[in-house]
């Protein structure tokens, strides 16, 4: 970030104080809204955590301080009328003092069905295997849900081979919908998925 950032920004409108949304910088959730000001950006450059200035409490605020749920900057920009910001950051913990991931309820994410899906998988994983597929899966040993994706991912080539494109779309749903089974099983978040993608994205730049 250049160091003429701050100065960029027009501070006028809002008394020295800017609306700073933050979002997560992996799923696009948008994580909270809160307020800036330069000696609050500065820092927020300086040691790549969020901070804000609270209205409230008229201090400087490091989101976390007491949570210890940091919100780790990656990334920070203007808008058109260089009057707010959004920040993309990695949030440590719950953002919300409710102890959920945003302030804002629902679901504002940039692969809402995705994690929807991946909500609800979760959701059956302590469900009946007799009756539920996923709790079936995810009971089984960890190479059942390995040769499921196997298996699913032949298929998606076999029908790209022969360029099925109903079969392709069909077989990539059932591929996707078995990898969220398998990173569950594995404990592993998708957001942490789509966060490694993004990093190659941006180590490329
Ligand atoms: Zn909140």
């Amino acid at each position: 970030m250049s160091a003429g950032f701050a100065e960029t920004l027009d501070w006028s409108k809002g008394d020295g104080l800017l609306p700073l949304i933050v979002q997560h910088a992996h799923d696009g959730r948008v994580l909270m809204l809160g307020y800036t000001n330069s000696d609050a950006l500065a820092l927020t450059l300086d040691t790549r955590e969020v901070h804000f200035w609270s209205r409230s409490k008229q201090r400087l605020w490091r989101k976390g301080e007491s949570s210890g749920h940091v919100l780790a900057l990656v990334s920070i920009a203007m808008d058109c009328d260089r009057d707010s910001l959004l920040a993309q950051a990695l949030p440590a913990g719950p953002t919300c003092h409710r102890g959920t991931p945003s302030c804002f309820d629902g679901d504002a994410r940039a692969h809402p069905w995705l994690n929807e899906l991946e909500t609800l998988i979760a959701a059956r994983a302590n469900g009946d295997p007799a009756s539920s597929y996923v709790a079936k899966l995810l009971a089984a040993a960890p190479a059942r849900r390995a040769q499921k994706v196997g298996e699913e991912g032949v298929e998606v080539a076999l029908a790209a081979a022969t360029g099925d494109i109903d079969g392709i779309r069909s077989e990539a749903a059932d591929l996707l919908f078995h990898l969220l089974v398998l990173l569950r099983g594995a404990g592993l978040p998708f957001a942490d998925v789509v966060g490694e993608l993004a990093q190659r994205h941006r180590d490329r730049d």
